[in-house]
């Protein structure tokens, strides 16, 4: 027997690991799982080159809970440790990542220290009183050797028994850990961090003995523990007791060409089991000037209000490391599903620390770069399925383009506009190209015409369209922000909603119409009507439109909705709280060529002249949508009684 004393100057750092190593404590499960596959993979490639005639055909790893002994088991078929190795591995290399902690620990304050060491080995005695290890080497004649440790800085190393070759740590779990004695709480920890790892894992849970006088009591207690058994005994339970918890073999790290589709949709729906098919997926594999593979898909989406972020599972080596990528990869990619798995991501560090970190930043960069030629490489070669998609695709690029100048750049020429009505759909170049001259204003501007909700602006894209325009729907929460982009990008682009304006003055050719009244007359029409519109901010103005245009046109001004649009959206402080407080502006524009305007003006009745106009008004908020309430009502009544005096 050899004793010794791991090099700590005047602190114990086992009280220091335990409390600050980790918030999560539960993370000693995945090191001490990883440690035991990379022993496994050690044993099988040096077998493979020929080293060891040692078998390494079925390698398993198992995880062992004995409540009643109060220990947990991590047992491996790897290639085991010699005493030698025992001491240099456990004693020194693993140490030194402990005492980089301990200096690094002093002076700091304790929420810095979290999260950003990677301990390894030590992370066990978080939630351990003593920490053994059995191990014996796959090399031919050397002896089994038994470490063990209580949590002081004093390990004692004695030689053991143990046959076959391997390593089996044994955790005796804390009294402040106990929960790491539960099976299921065990259980959920490997199907979350060892799901894909690529040695199979077995959870066996040691039972408890019966140990009664009473002979009747006991033969009760068993029938009750085979009930419980029974119960427990669901899907991935094997003959003896022992569960396998992963599947060794993701799809990822198949070669792409291995992988059907059926194959990319049935790894999808064992990831995320409730949602529908993905959309399409990239397969991420790279091995320099980093390693990186991975599959992202793109989800169904309708909405940006059903957007969830977090989806995309980062892992190193199979190992899963966390679902918050955030900081990891670019804000916009978040809205992708999959995996993302390279070893050259640090993981035991900070998420402030990642943001600096160059492969982070190069990984980020380069998916985004795959995912926009993906996109690209979908709408060149089927631009059918691209707009088919374009519903769910659209969110993602435009938030892409936003959010990311990269990303833009690609992205801008597979952005599309969909027609109103039609099926059709069209890039900004393909717009501007098929609307020629007719949509060009004074400044040769483009101006692409917009309805944000089909039903309510009815009447105005009906107009426009009648006119030969060419509406687009751009309906959805992140529209406004892309329409101020493309504003800003494309100088000879104007984006305006169909409700905007008169039809006639939507695209501003610097033409008037004519009014085809007197001077008297005109003047008499528009103090009538100045008279009855008494909404707060309202303009009104006449123009000589063609008489079959409506005799009253309400129309929403371009920037002053935006700015309400946005005020609403943002919740508005500061400037935008003062947008939120205007009243809604709308402009009234009054066809003075329109027939009825003459009926108007001969109407000796004032009482009746009254009713008309206010009935014209209405009818003009009525189809913008902005009659309601009281008013709506009294439209409503005043119209029967104009029926009824006829
Ligand atoms: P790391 O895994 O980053 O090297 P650890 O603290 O997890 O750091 O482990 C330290 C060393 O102990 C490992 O590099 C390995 O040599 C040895 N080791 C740990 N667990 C095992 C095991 N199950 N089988 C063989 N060697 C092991
Ligand atoms: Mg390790």
């Amino acid at each position: 027997m050899s004793t010794g004393s791991i090099r700590v100057q005047s602190e114990n750092i086992f009280p220091i690991i335990k409390k600050f190593l980790y918030s999560d404590h539960e993370i000693f499960i995945r090191e001490l799982v990883s440690n035991a596959v990379d022993a496994t993979q050690k044993i099988k490639s040096l077998a493979r080159m020929g080293k060891t005639d040692a078998d390494t055909a079925n390698c398993s790893i198992t995880v062992k809970l004995d409540a009643t002994a109060k220990t947990l088991h991590i047992i491996d078929e790897g290639i085991g440790m010699t005493e030698e190795e025992v001491d240099r591995y456990l004693n020194q290399v693993a140490f030194s990542g402990a005492e980089e902690f301990l200096e690094k620990y002093k002076g700091q304050n304790e929420a810095n220290i979290i999260g950003h060491f990677g301990l390894g080995f030590y992370s066990s005695f978080m939630v351990s009183k003593k920490v053994e290890v059995i191990t014996k080497s796959y090399q031919p004649g050397t002896a089994a050797v038994r470490w063990e440790c209580d949590g002081s800085p004093n390990y004692t190393i004695t030689p053991d028994e143990k046959t076959e070759r391997g390593t089996e740590i044994i955790l005796h779990i804390d009294d402040d850990s106990t929960e790491f004695l539960d099976a299921h709480r065990i259980k959920s920890i490997l199907e979350k961090f060892c799901k894909f790892l690529p040695v199979p894992i077995y959870f066996e849970e040691v039972k408890e003995k019966i140990e009664v006088e009473n002979k009747v009591e006991a033969e009760e207690k068993a029938e009750e523990k085979a009930e419980i058994e029974a119960d427990e005994a669901v899907d991935t339970t094997t003959g003896n007791g022992r569960q396998l918890i992963n599947n060794p073999n993701p799809a990822w790290v198949k070669k792409p060409s291995e992988l059907t589709d059926e194959d990319y949709k049935s790894f999808y729906n064992e990831l995320y089991p409730y949602e529908e098919a993905p959309l399409f997926w990239i397969h991420l594999n790279v091995d320099y000037p980093f390693n990186l593979t991975g599959i992202l898909y793109f989800p169904k989406i309708k909405h940006s209000y059903e957007i969830q972020k977090d989806k995309i599972q980062l892992y190193s080596n199979q190992v899963f490391v966390t679902d918050q990528v955030k900081d990891i990869v670019p804000e916009f990619l978040m809205l992708l599903q999959g995996i993302i798995d390279s070893p050259d991501i640090p993981l035991n560090v900070s998420r402030s620390y990642l943001q600096g970190d160059p492969n982070v930043k190069k990984i980020s960069s380069y998916i985004t770069k795959k995912v926009a030629d993906k996109l690209e490489e979908i709408f060149k070669a089927d631009r059918k399925s691209y707009e088919e998609k374009w519903e769910s695709i659209g969110l993602f690029v435009k938030y892409g383009m936003l959010t990311d100048e990269k990303f833009y750049d690609k992205a801008k020429q597979i952005a599309l506009l969909k027609e109103v009505s039609d099926e059709k759909y069209y890039t900004l170049e393909e717009y501007v190209f098929g609307t020629e001259t007719l949509q060009k204003n004074k400044d040769g501007k483009t101006v692409v015409l917009y309805a944000t909700d089909i039903v309510q602006q009815n009447s105005y894209i009906e107009a426009a369209t009648n006119k030969g325009y060419l509406v687009v729907l751009l309906n959805d929460l992140i529209d406004p922000s892309w329409i101020g982009q493309m504003e800003q990008k494309y100088e000879k682009i104007q984006f305006t909603r169909v409700d905007a304006d008169i039809t006639e003055h939507l695209i501003d050719k610097g033409e008037t119409g004519e009014i085809v009244l007197s001077k008297e007359d005109a003047e008499s029409l528009e103090a009538t009507f100045k008279q009855q519109i008494t909404l707060p901010g309202a303009k009104i103005a006449l123009a000589g439109l063609s008489s079959d245009a409506a005799p009253v046109i309400a129309t929403r001004p371009e920037f002053m909705r935006r700015m309400k649009d946005m005020a609403a959206l943002n919740g508005g402080g500061g400037m935008m709280g003062f947008y939120a407080q205007m009243p809604d502006e709308v402009n009234f524009t009054v066809n003075a060529n329109h027939p009825i305007q003459k009926t108007i003006l001969q109407q000796q009745d004032n009482s009746k002249k009254e009713t008309m106009v206010k009935n014209l008004v209405d009818l003009a908020l009525l189809s913008q949508g902005a009659l309601k309430g009281n008013d709506l009502t009294q439209f409503i009544n005043r119209t029967i009684q104009l029926m009824e005096n006829e």
